[in-house]
């Protein structure tokens, strides 16, 4: 068994997630993806603007009826910041034998030798790295190298240039977001909005 693990804030799921986490699925040949939606971001002190229940909610919405990828709410179950390599351990142990990928965004590649036990991290898992906007210069195969000498698959997509950032700018703008969400999402965005 061969799993993806994507964590992120998902403050919303957007269609570059999805996008992401099927690359993924495509070029490594893997089983399942689980998106893994974080309690409280470790890493955004700010924390996320909308509330785990909801964004578990969408991203749940947003991968149903797909064949390989899947929502977690292991992090949302458990209050506080989690952390990746615990998230990862929780994972291994419940699948033993299965060989693990942690997929990310090359933006997140700068902070990661910053996170909780980062050696833990590719010791659980190999990491799979696409480009991102901004992100994806030659300095991604350096800083993979750097962080995770060995153990990084890169991840060929074209870049998409979507963030939830620039989606919650929008909806604080009362614009509309439809071609930037999964149609699921944005019915909930929608409804929610109209609440
Ligand atoms: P925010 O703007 O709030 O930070 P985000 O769009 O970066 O949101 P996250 O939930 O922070 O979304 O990201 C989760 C993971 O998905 C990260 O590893 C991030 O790099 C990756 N990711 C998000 N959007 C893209 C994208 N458009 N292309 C490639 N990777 C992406
Ligand atoms: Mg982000």
């Amino acid at each position: 068994m061969r799993i993806g693990v994507m964590g992120g804030t998902f403050d919303p799921p957007h269609d570059g997630h999805l996008a992401l986490a099927r690359a993924a699925a495509a070029q490594l040949g893997l089983d399942r993806v689980m998106l893994v939606p974080a309690a409280q971001p470790p890493h955004k002190p700010g924390g996320a603007t909308m509330p785990a229940a909801q964004r578990i909610a969408m991203v749940r919405a947003a991968v149903e009826g797909d064949p390989v990828l899947e929502a977690s709410s292991d992090e949302v179950d458990r209050p506080g910041p989690s952390y990746t390599a615990d998230t990862l351990e929780r994972i291994a142990a419940e699948h033993p034998g299965a060989d693990l990928w942690f997929i990310l965004g090359a933006d997140q590649l700068e902070g990661f030798p910053g996170w909780s036990r980062p050696e833990r991290i590719v010791e659980l898992a190999r990491l799979a790295v696409a480009s991102r906007p901004g992100a994806g210069d030659p300095a991604m195969d350096f800083l993979a190298g750097a962080v995770a000498a060995g153990r990084v698959d890169v991840v060929d997509m074209p870049e998409v240039p979507i963030s939830s950032t620039d989606v919650r700018a929008r909806i604080a703008a009362g614009e509309d977001v439809s071609h930037l969400v999964p149609a699921p999402v944005a019915a909930l965005l929608h409804s929610d909005a109209a609440s």
